[in-house]
């Protein structure tokens, strides 16, 4: 068990190098196997999502392609709270086979405005695949075909995600310890 201080928290290894590398394999073969013949889009949602795409990319055995959005948020007016745009999405996504890669589903909320966005491009499919699912937050009704992992309520750093944009480079993931 390693422990690591990010500014004023501090951390400590939940899931190692290995098992992440290996359920990562995992969902890429399963996904290979899916959708062969289909030369699908990996859309990863950055900054999170940009190692695990970067890995889950080298473990395809499929012709495929990849191509990251950014969202922006910002304060709405709505009972929501928060609002996102997705940028950067330049290329022509129509007919295409479309995985989202994101890091966390948490609320839902952000996926769920990603498949809205992404279904006014006129996709062939949308597939969603995330490392990690919080069941316990979700609130949003989504199809999650692809997830590495299902973890509880905790908030975790490592593999591309962050705490205040540190820890990303971190090879394993770490669970903040309360109190
Ligand atoms: P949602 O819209 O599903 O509620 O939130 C998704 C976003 O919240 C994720 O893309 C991620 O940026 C952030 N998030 C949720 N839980 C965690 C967590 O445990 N750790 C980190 N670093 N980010 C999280
Ligand atoms: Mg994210």
């Amino acid at each position: 068990m390693s422990i690591v201080k990010i500014k004023d928290k501090t951390f400590e290894t939940s899931i190692p190098e290995a098992t992440i590398k290996e359920r990562v394999r995992q969902l890429a073969q399963q996904m290979s196997k899916d959708l062969d013949g289909k030369n699908p889009v990996l859309l990863g949602v950055l900054n999170g999502s940009f190692i695990f795409a970067a890995d889950l990319m080298r473990e395809m055995t499929i012709p495929c392609e990849i191509s990251f959005v950014k969202l922006a948020s910002y304060q709405g007016t709505t009972s929501t709270g928060k609002v996102h745009e997705v940028l950067g999405i330049n290329e022509d996504l129509s007919d295409r086979h479309v995985v989202i890669v994101e890091d966390i589903v948490d609320t839902g909320r952000t996926m769920k405005q990603m498949v809205e966005s992404l279904g006014t491009r006129n996709p062939a499919s949308i597939h969603i695949c995330t490392l990690f699912v919080k069941p316990d937050k979700l609130e949003e009704k989504l199809d999650i075909e692809y997830a590495a992992f299902s973890i509880p309520n905790d908030f975790i750093v490592g593999y591309g995600l962050d705490y205040d944009q540190q820890g990303r480079g971190l090879k394993e993931i770490f669970t903040l310890v309360e109190g």
